[in-house]
């Protein structure tokens, strides 16, 4: 998962808890303020009523004499009244429309208030549930100074308030899911912007390779901590491009020191060859050396022409080559060694194409695909160099019928002094250079160089080149 989903995600659980614990606190501190509202008017009438009582009549005197509130009003609320035995005094108008359990009755409020002596506990604050809608209902003795006068209930519908934590539960649930929507939207798109500079410094790392390490990563601002990053980045870059050059360099002068003492040695030997004093049995040894030293000649003259690739890429004049009359002459000049393992070298279907390019860096490239096809391929096999193309592209491909290469070798073949398992004690001449050199060739044009292969069936190496306007 990327670094933007995951913080994408942090931002929305974040945002999501907070407002989601912010919201809880809110309904529940709403919920309880609205039932302390209720309790509040609760507590005027029963103050009212008990304020109210005559000790001498033992009556109520808010209650007139047909035993309703002498203010009007009162009788709007849902309210019974009795005396110390239960008798009742008074009965709100509207009481009747709910089922309010007078007096007291113990068991019930037991029943709905799990109180185990709720007598004791005055005033019980319970509720009373009725099919369409709920009370909020205070039961409670009613005192005058110490002495117990009578009881009281006092109810009041919880429709209003039930609707408005209702509506006040929509809109908090609206703002969680609002909030986490917006915070999650504008993270994506804020963490979008301030990774891209990061995206920016992972695609120039990524086109920097061994031959563009004079590239630098655009460093941004340098206070912050991505263009620290870019700078320390730059600073690896610097010494890493430091240790390439000095490791070419040495490479290059030991190749050049070796190769002047390597050719005084060879026509020395082959100087001492002409020397008619010399015993048979040493001359023959002398060939031999003198082979040796030949191919530790062709090694020095390889290991040059690598280390000089830059220089080779400046220095190369390119011009339009006709593929087609390249091929005819690798074949021409092959035949000779193909003929020595008895072996076909034919060309297959070639298609007149044209690309810009260095033909003597082109032929060698050819050159060493079909020395190694013939090299590979045991006696009686079959070479075909064919060439197709589209409009962007020229494919030409040397396939032979040779020993294959293992999987295991095959993605390693173009590296420098490569040789599969069993070419690496052989004496077949080569050193693992030939096909760094055809892959330094073909990048050098601008194309690339791929192989396929079988074991013990053969395999085709494919060059591919942009084709000339
Ligand atoms: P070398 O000088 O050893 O031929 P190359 O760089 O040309 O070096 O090839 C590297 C290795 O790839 C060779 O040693 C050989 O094992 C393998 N190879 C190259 N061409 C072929 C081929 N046509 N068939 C089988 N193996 C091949």
């Amino acid at each position: 998962m990327t670094i933007r989903s995951r913080l994408s995600i942090w931002y929305i659980s974040t945002t999501f808890m907070v407002v989601l614990i912010l919201s809880t606190v809110i309904y529940f501190g709403m919920r309880h303020l609205l039932f302390r509202m209720l309790d509040r008017e609760h507590e005027v009438i029963i103050a009212a009523v008990e304020s109210s009582y005559d000790p001498i009549t033992k009556t109520f005197r808010i209650l007139d004499s047909r035993r309703l509130f002498v203010n009007e009003d009162m009788d709007q609320a849902y309210v019974t009244i009795f005396d110390e035995s239960k008798n009742e005094l008074y009965r709100s108008p509207i009481v009747d429309q709910i089922r309010m359990v007078i007096p007291l009755a113990i068991e019930e409020l037991k029943r709905t208030t799990m109180l185990e002596h709720p007598a004791d506990q005055m005033p019980v604050i319970h509720t009373i549930s009725q099919p369409h809608v709920r009370f909020h209902a205070t039961s409670t003795k009613l005192h005058y100074g110490e002495r117990h006068v009578g009881w009281i209930n006092i109810a009041s519908p919880l429709g209003d308030v039930e609707d408005a934590l209702l509506r006040l539960l929509w809109v908090l649930s609206g703002g969680v899911v609002l909030s986490g929507l917006l915070v999650g939207g504008g993270g994506y798109f804020l963490t979008g912007r301030a990774l891209t500079p990061v995206a920016a410094i992972a695609r120039t790392a990524r086109r920097i390779s061994s031959t563009r390490l004079s590239e630098r990563v655009d460093v941004g601002n340098k206070h912050d901590e991505i263009g620290q990053l870019a700078a320390v980045l730059n600073d690896l870059l610097h010494r890493l491009e430091q240790a390439f050059e000095s490791q070419k360099r040495f490479a290059a002068d030991a190749v050049h020191e070796l190769k002047t003492p390597v050719s005084v040695l060879r026509t020395h030997w082959e100087d001492e060859l002409s020397n008619p004093d010399l015993p048979d049995d040493f001359k023959e040894k002398l060939v031999g050396d003198i082979e040796t030293i030949a191919r530790l000649s062709r090694v020095i003259n390889n290991l040059l022409l690598l280390s000089h690739a830059e220089v080779i890429r400046a220095d190369t004049v390119f011009a339009p080559v006709p593929l087609a009359a390249l091929i005819d002459d690798v074949i021409d000049d092959t035949a000779v060694l193909a003929e020595m393992k008895s072996q076909t070298l034919r060309r297959g279907p070639v298609e007149p194409v044209t690309v810009n390019g260095d033909r003597d860096r082109l032929y060698q490239l050819v050159f060493n695909l079909v020395d190694n096809a013939v090299k590979y391929t045991p006696e009686d096999g079959e070479i075909t160099l064919t060439l197709e193309a589209d409009a962007s592209e020229a494919v030409l491909r040397v396939a032979d019928t040779g020993r294959g290469i293992p999987p295991n070798d095959l993605p390693h073949i173009f590296d420098r002094f490569y040789r599969v398992g069993s070419d690496r004690s052989s004496r077949t001449g080569g050193s693992g250079l030939g096909l760094a050199i055809c892959k330094m060739i073909a990048e050098l044009h601008g194309g690339s160089i791929s192989a396929t292969s079988t074991v013990d069936e053969g395999s085709v190496f494919s060059i591919r080149f942009p084709t000339s306007p």
